[in-house]
Order: structure tokens, then C-alpha cells, then sequence
């Protein structure tokens, strides 16, 4: 989350009265920034990840794992730590940044100041994380852990799941039968944001996950711990009368998606054209790594038929009228929007040819008065219609004290639009009065359980993005494929059973291949690069023949192994097209070896050698001697499945089938629980 503004947020009554202001100023603030920057250019590569943990509180006595509910405490005290630091820091490491999140047991760390271009940076990802950890973790109380962990398996759970114990009966904002109020953070945006998704839709929000019926799970499923008559509030009666469906799992909050962890990159582009293009080149791909760092299969103490958090959450902030969702005809709400929204990117954006209109095949509503309003001021179509699909939602979160600001100085209004717009890419405009470029940011992922992997995934990933930029790839496909591709990817097990539709030919239009020569896998060699590249070479032109055919013939059904590892000799595959970036590069010894043993963890999870941290979970609750083989996850297994997690992550038990057999652990002076 970006920083917190300290002030009096409205009630959705008196917010929606605003909802205009804040859109209409929000596009001039963005025009503002448009004419400032839509030329800047030359802006070398910095990146960043974001990780976010859980912080899980073990009874050793009572055998259960709690989430601690000390966000504010420990979030002051790290930077208090990290202040110090800062004063007399060595600078061998970049000092990292602990932020708060929505969760009230959560936080989130990134690495203080960006990552360069130069390949030396790519050794200090996993030194960097697990120095936030240890910084972290250090500074907890003895039986409290940061765990890197998507979903907690008990939320919303009976029993004591937060340390302390809350009553749901308090939740005031989420009128949740199984969220306490205390679940989320205490800064009046999230409360609001909580209040204001309900007030908006007409309804709490309603989530529905299909259980996974092991052998003794009762059929049909009627879940026995929703308190199906409670009558607190208004909304109580919605479980009973039709939003809890039989045979799933029913989750009622925002808490239940925002409460979950996850792993995103940002990346600087070249300039807004290149920016473009990556944003683009990535949308293909956020389903793929959504797939391959599958990590939470159970939710509110049940196994899903589910790997993944993605629908959880675009459920959890879906703030859509019955009017919008197209239950109801339109009469008070300007439009039926298909997606929450959090959820899949609609349109792709670059104006490279190889982006051919066919692929824009999503319904797309958009703000009309806002998009004449940026192609009068001289923006094209695409980007004119990218900002006014963002714009058709409202604004959740108004100050009364921001109402009015100064557009040339600040971005806020945009922003509100902007960041609530949770996608799996976001393309982020610099914010005013920085030196900043336009950024580009990753969001699929989720977050592994250990550091090796989650720098794993953020190196093969910023990799990945210099081998599109170098070889000018193109992953084009419908954008709806790539929303059947999401739905896939979250599926049980989708890395190992599932097929993903995925480009034939990733080279069409490619600067290095199409030309024949200088290809890094069949062309003379060139001189060995120093830094990671930013910058597109230039397009070729169309060759005769290129996207004249039917946009069908362009893809096709791939598994997860050849998407990752090629597929007869077309195709490379994504580490084929990586190692073969990777081979441009004058790499040192120790880095090399690094990354290869990070692109090695790719691979052995894309082929089948590893499971999924998802499969992992699954097989341990499966296997436990207390698991009575009906979906429930318990109080014990829970305890015993966060306390194994920690163990794997610090090096202290093996789990030879998630991670390869080198693996030693993050730092050893942790100590144990
Ligand atoms: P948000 O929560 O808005 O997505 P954060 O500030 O939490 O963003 O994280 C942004 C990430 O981007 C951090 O890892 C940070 O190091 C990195 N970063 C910072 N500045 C830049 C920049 N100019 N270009 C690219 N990445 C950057
Ligand atoms: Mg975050
Ligand atoms: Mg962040
Ligand atoms: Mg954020
Ligand atoms: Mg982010
Ligand atoms: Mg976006």
C-alpha cells in the first residue's frame, strides 16, 4: 500500500456525492502528469519486489496457530530499527521498508531502495529478503513468526484464530459472520474501504470456493459452521437465502481475499512506449506464474478444490450493484461491468502492430466523457481507453479534508481510481514531482514460503522481462484466452493437469530471430552485455505474411512444461527464451550459478520434478494422522502445518518434493519457536 493519509473518510452516502469530482479531477491530474512526462525517455531499470507475511502467533501449549494482531506495534518498532540502521548503515545491504497492510496481522517489506540493471543486483534479491525476514522476525515476540504464506488456513475458522481473541458479533464494517473487526487494520481507509464495498453493492460480498470432497467429506456439503441463523446484522439472513452454496466453501468479507499475501515486482520502463509494451507482453504471463506459484489451497479450515487466492479476492472487493453484476436491468448505475475490480487486465495497450486489434476481444465498458476528454487532449485510442475503463468505477475511499487539491501538484484523485484498481499488471504513471519513470508492476503472483523461492520467482521473472525486451517478443493472444487461462491456473493441481492457451510463434515481429541473424540461439554472437538491457530495440516492420491469418491459427493449447520448457522446435519455451537472454549477459561465476539455480527451481516445478508449494500443502493435511479424510482442516493440523512451514523455511526439516535437495535454509540464527 502507499502511504496513509491521516484524515476523516466519508460514509459511501456522502462519498458517492463526490465520485465525480474525484474522477474529473483525477483525469486532469493525470493530464497534468501526461504533459509533463509523456516524453521522458532514457530511464534505466530500477526494480523492487513486495512481500507480504503473515505474522502467526504459536501456542505451544493449547497446539495452535493464531495470527497476531500486532500490526501497529511491530510496524512501529521496525521502523524505529530501520531508522537506526539507516543512520549508521555500511551500505552493504539497502536498507529495507516494512509497510502496514490490510490485514491487522499482516505486513509487508520491500527493499528500501530499488534494484539496478546491474547483474550483481540480482544476488542481493535473496540476501535482501531474508534479511527482512530475520530483521523481522527479530524483532517479534519469541513464539510470534513472520511466515510467507498466501492464505491462513483458519481464517474465519471456529475456534480462536487471532491473537487475541474478537467476537465476529463486532464487525461493524464487514458485517462478516466469521471476520472480527479487529481482522483488519485500524487506519480509518481500511474500515472504510471494508464498509463502503458493502454499502456500494447492496450486499456483503459473497464468496464461494468449490470444496475439494476427499473420501469422507459429506455430499452434498452444507457447511455446519456458518451460523446460519445468527441475526446481528442486516445482511445475516444472505447465507441462508442463497449467497452460501451447497458443496463450497462461503467466505463473506473483504478480509478474506486482502488478507492474503502475495509477491509483485515493479519495473521501470525505458519510457511510456516501452512501458507499454512490457505491461502488455506480461498480461499473457500473469496466469502461467499464478499457476506455477500456486500456494493456497484452504480456506476457513477447509481443502478447496482450489489452488490460488485470485478469485478470493476479486470476490472479497467485488463492490458491483445487482445492476452492474447484470442481475437486474440498468436504471440507476451507468453500466454492466463484467469483472470485479480486482481482477485480469481487459486491454492491452502498446500500438506496436504486432498488438492486432483482434485481440482486444473483452466487453470493454469505459467512461465516454472521459475518453473524448483524453483524445482531445491528444492521447490515442488504446491508452485514451485503458484510463477510461479504469474510470468507470467509483472512488471507495474519500477524505473530507482532500476534497479539494492543487492537479498539478498532486496525484491523489488519480490514485484513488488508480490503486483500486487491482489488476494483474498495473501500469503506473511517475507520480508528480519525481524523478520516477513510468513503472510497470507484476501483481499474479503468490508468495512462496521461502526466500530462495520467492527470489526464485522475482529473478526469472525480471529476467523474463529482459529477454521480451531484448528479442522483442511477442506473447500476443485474445486477452479472453488469457482470462480462461486465469480460471485454469487456479484449478487443483493446474501446473501439472491443466492446459494453457499460449502463442504458437512468440517470435513474430521479434527483432533478433525474424531477421535471421544476430540471434542469440542460431546468429553470429554479439559482445557480452554488462547490465540487464531497458530498452526495445526498434520493431522491425511487417514481413509479407505476418498477422495476415486467423488470430486462431496464432495459438494453441500448452501444457505447463512446454509453455516453461518448449514444445517440438518452434518454441523454446519461457526458460529456453530466458537462458537464452541470460547467455548475452557477461555473468561472473557465482551469479551465474545463482541464477541457474533459481531458473533450476523454475523448471523442476514447471515439469513436474517439484510440486507447487499448493500440492505441497494439500499432501501435508492429506497425510496428517489427524486429518479424518473429510476436507476439515483442524486447530492441530493447522498448528502442525505452520510450524512445519517455518521449519522448511529455516533449513530445520527437509521437504525433498518442493524444493531441490541443496536447499539449506534461510538464516540460521533465527532460532526455533
Ligand atoms: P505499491 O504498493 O504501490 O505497489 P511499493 O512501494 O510497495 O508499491 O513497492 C514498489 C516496488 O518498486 C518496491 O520494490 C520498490 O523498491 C520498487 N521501486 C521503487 N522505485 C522504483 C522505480 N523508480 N522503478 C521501479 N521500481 C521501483
Ligand atoms: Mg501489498
Ligand atoms: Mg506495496
Ligand atoms: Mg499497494
Ligand atoms: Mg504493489
Ligand atoms: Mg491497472
Amino acid at each position: 500500500m502507499g502511504l496513509l493519509y491521516l484524515g476523516t473518510p466519508l460514509a459511501w452516502d456522502d462519498a458517492k456525492k463526490y465520485a465525480d469530482h474525484v474522477r474529473t479531477h483525477g483525469i486532469t491530474q493525470f493530464l497534468h502528469i501526461w504533459d509533463r512526462v509523456k516524453d521522458k525517455n532514457g530511464d534505466e531499470l530500477l526494480w523492487g519486489d513486495e512481500i507480504e507475511y503473515m505474522v502467526v502467533s504459536f501456542d505451544n501449549e493449547e497446539k495452535n496457530a493464531k495470527l497476531s494482531l500486532r500490526q501497529t506495534e511491530i510496524l512501529a518498532k521496525l521502523s524505529a530499527i530501520v531508522n537506526d540502521i539507516s543512520s549508521d548503515n555500511d551500505n552493504t545491504i539497502a536498507v529495507p521498508t516494512f509497510h502496514p497492510e490490510y490485514g491487522r496481522y499482516m505486513l509487508e517489506s520491500t527493499p528500501g531502495s530499488p534494484y539496478t540493471g546491474y547483474i550483481s543486483d540480482l544476488l542481493s534479491v535473496e540476501k535482501n529478503m531474508r534479511y527482512r525476514r530475520s530483521l523481522a522476525r527479530k524483532h517479534l515476540k519469541p513464539n510470534e513468526i513472520p511466515l510467507t504464506f498466501t492464505s491462513f488456513p483458519r481464517l474465519g475458522a471456529p475456534g480462536q484464530f487471532t491473537e487475541p481473541y474478537h467476537d465476529p458479533a463486532d464487525a461493524v464494517s464487514s458485517h462478516s459472520l466469521f471476520l472480527p473487526e479487529e481482522i483488519t487494520n485500524p487506519h480509518a481507509r481500511f474500515p472504510t474501504l471494508t464498509a463502503n464495498i458493502r454499502r456500494r453493492r447492496g450486499s456483503k460480498v459473497a464468496i464461494n470456493l468449490p470444496i475439494f470432497f476427499d473420501e469422507k467429506t459429506p455430499k452434498p456439503f452444507i457447511d455446519p459452521t456458518i451460523p446460519w441463523n445468527r441475526s446481528i446484522y442486516p445482511e445475516d439472513p444472505e447465507a441462508r437465502n442463497g449467497a452460501a452454496l451447497p458443496d463450497h466453501i462461503y467466505m463473506d468479507a473483504m478480509g478474506f481475499g486482502m488478507g492474503c499475501c502475495c509477491l509483485q515486482l515493479t519495473f521501470q520502463a525505458c519510457n511510456v512506449t516501452d512501458a507499454r509494451r512490457l505491461y502488455d507482453r506480461l498480461i499473457p504471463i500473469g496466469p502461467i506464474l499464478l499457476a506455477l506459484t500456486a500456494a493456497s489451497p484452504v480456506w476457513r479450515g477447509y481443502l478447496a478444490d482450489v489452488d490460488c487466492r485470485w478469485n478470493v479476492i476479486a470476490g472479497s472487493v467485488d463492490d458491483r450493484t445487482e445492476e452492474e453484476r447484470g442481475l437486474k436491468p440498468l436504471e440507476h448505475d451507468r453500466f454492466v461491468i463484467p469483472k470485479s475490480r480486482y481482477d485480469s487486465v481487459d486491454l492491452y495497450i502498446s500500438e506496436d502492430w504486432i498488438n492486432r486489434p483482434e485481440y482486444n476481444d473483452n466487453p470493454l465498458p469505459i467512461d465516454e466523457k472521459i475518453y473524448d476528454r483524453l483524445r482531445n487532449h491528444g492521447i490515442d485510442d488504446l491508452l485514451s481507453k485503458h484510463v477510461s475503463h479504469l474510470f468507470i468505477r467509483d472512488p471507495l475511499v474519500v477524505f473530507s479534508e482532500t476534497i479539494d487539491q492543487d492537479d498539478e501538484s498532486s496525484s491523489d484523485h488519480f490514485e484513488n481510481i488508480q490503486s483500486t484498481n487491482w489488476q494483474t499488471l498495473r501500469f503506473k504513471p511517475p507520480p508528480p514531482n519525481s524523478n520516477i519513470g513510468w513503472r510497470v508492476e507484476f501483481r499474479s503472483m503468490e508468495v512462496q514460503m521461502t526466500d530462495f523461492e520467492n527470489a526464485a520467482f522475482s529473478v526469472f521473472v525480471v529476467l523474463l522481462s529482459r529477454a521480451i525486451l531484448s528479442f522483442n517478443l511477442n506473447f500476443y493472444v485474445p486477452i479472453s484466452k488469457v482470462d480462461v487461462n486465469m480460471g485454469r491456473a487456479q484449478e487443483r493441481d493446474a501446473a501439472r493437469s491443466r492446459k494453457f492457451y499460449f502463442r504458437k510463434d512468440v517470435f513474430t515481429g521479434s527483432s533478433p530471430y525474424s531477421s535471421g541473424s544476430n540471434s542469440p540461439v542460431d546468429g553470429a554472437p554479439r559482445p557480452k552485455e554488462k547490465k540487464l538491457r531497458n530498452c526495445f530495440p526498434p520493431p522491425p516492420a511487417p514481413l509479407n505474411g505476418d498477422h495476415k491469418g486467423p488470430v486462431e491459427d496464432e495459438y494453441e493449447e500448452m501444457t505447463m512444461d512446454e509453455i516453461m520448457n518448449g514444445k517440438g522446435d518452434h518454441f523454446p519455451g519461457l526458460l529456453g527464451l530466458v537462458s537464452a537472454y541470460v547467455d548475452t549477459l557477461d555473468v561472473e561465476e557465482e551469479a551465474l550459478a545463482k541464477i541457474r539455480s533459481y531458473l533450476n527451481l523454475v523448471k523442476d516445478r514447471s515439469n513436474g520434478t517439484l510440486v507447487t508449494a499448493a500440492t505441497w500443502i494439500r499432501n501435508f493435511v492429506r497425510s496428517h494422522p489427524a486429518y479424518a479424510k473429510d476436507s476439515v482442516v483442524s486447530q492441530e493440523i493447522n498448528y502442525d502445518l505452520l510450524v512445519a512451514v517455518d521449519e522448511i523455511e529455516r533449513g530445520a526439516r527437509s521437504a525433498p518434493d518442493l524444493l531441490p535437495k541443496d536447499y539449506t535454509g534461510g538464516n540460521k540464527d533465527q532460532g526455533s519457536i
